[in-house]
């Protein structure tokens, strides 16, 4: 038997066996989607930086 702490909720969870956690160290299958869409959103934000020539192409537009 062994208790672990749900990251997402901070519940307690204290299962008979490894196999009764299927989603550990989650409580639950809507936990561990919560962290995965926290960690996607914080690597999208780093790999999309606006471009500095992206900004120079809608002033271009703006002259004409
Ligand atoms: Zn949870």
């Amino acid at each position: 038997m062994s208790t672990y702490e749900c990251p997402t909720c901070n519940k307690q969870i204290t299962v008979g066996r490894d196999e009764d956690a299927p989603y550990r160290p989650f409580c639950s299958r809507r936990c561990k989607m919560v962290d995965l869409g926290r960690w996607l959103n914080g690597t999208y934000r780093i790999s999309e930086p606006i471009k500095p020539q992206d900004l120079e192409r809608d002033e271009a537009q703006d002259e004409s």
